[in-house]
């Protein structure tokens, strides 16, 4: 965790000056005079938003889960009602190289590679950086890529993230996003829209787009909903039988998704998937 790597392109998020001044334990703006703490972890504070303190088991597991990727990528496999895919975020790394900067807006604690910088709300395990994705400690035109999966979702106004976006990707440079289409709600903290192909496109309009699909498939979005909809039709009105009956009727619905190895592939597919990618391009 170190914001080292992108040291030279930082700003002062007040004054938007990159005259900033490197002290031991942190970031001072000689412009306007605020200042940027690092943390003994190395993660450079640069807006934290306090989150409600959730004291309940399955927040609690997610919490940990975040911290330990290993154990999560397992967990995920087989709890998840959905298929993850990584086949086409790897459409932006093809295209830079590894002296390259990319950063992951809301990376949370995965490492996809050295020359990636993880930005997130929270200070969670390999976090370089802990930012509100609307307003970027980045100079304009500054890197070269941006990663931006499962977030948008969870943003109020998702056309100003992605207006910022815009703003501190160089031209030439690569963008991939995915956001969901059909999922059931699930808050991380908020969790405020969903996207359909068009969707996509106009959120998207001011890149160049390059591809633009289904990155987790129908059979992934059917597991989730029948999971939670017998959930719902077994629980009697009772949010604590139904959060039982979400663990309870898991093992039983998810290999459904199990179809997605195929079905990601069907033409048709987007009409009702899960999760839907944009990979375009700043001209
Ligand atoms: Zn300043």
């Amino acid at each position: 965790m170190s914001y080292k790597k992108v040291e030279k392109i930082l700003i002062c998020i007040y004054c938007k000056s990159n005259d900033l001044i490197n002290e031991s334990n942190k970031i001072n703006c000689n412009h306007c005079g605020k200042y940027y703490l690092v943390d003994s972890k190395g993660r450079l504070i640069v807006q934290q938003i306090k989150l409600k303190e959730r004291t309940e088991l399955t927040y609690k597991l997610k919490n940990y889960l975040r911290n330990n990727q290993k154990v999560d990528n397992l967990i995920y496999f087989l709890f998840s009602p959905v298929l993850v895919n990584t086949r086409q975020r790897k459409k932006l790394f093809k295209k830079l190289s590894k002296s390259d900067i990319i950063i992951n807006i809301g990376g949370g604690s995965t490492k996809l590679a050295n020359n990636v910088i993880n930005v997130d709300i929270k200070p969670y395990v390999n976090v370089d950086i802990v930012s509100d994705c609307n307003n970027l400690p980045f100079a304009d035109s500054s890197v070269d890529g941006i990663i931006s999966e499962v977030v948008l979702e969870h943003i109020q106004e998702p056309h100003k993230a992605v207006i910022e976006m815009y703003r501190v990707l160089k031209p030439g440079g690569y963008i991939y996003a995915e956001i969901p289409f059909i999922q059931g709600y699930h808050e991380s903290p908020g969790d405020y829209q969903r996207y359909t192909i068009e969707g996509l496109e106009e959120l998207f309009k001011d890149f160049k787009k390059v591809k633009i699909g289904v990155s987790i498939g129908p059979s992934s979005a059917l597991a989730w909903i029948l999971r939670d909809y017998l959930a719902i039709l077994f629980s009697f009105n009772s949010t604590k039988i139904y959060n039982v009956l979400t663990l309870l009727f898991t093992p039983l619905t998810w290999p459904i998704k199990l179809l997605d190895f195929i079905l990601v592939y069907n033409k048709n597919a987007h009409n009702i998937s899960s999760l839907l990618y944009f990979f375009g391009k700043k001209e």
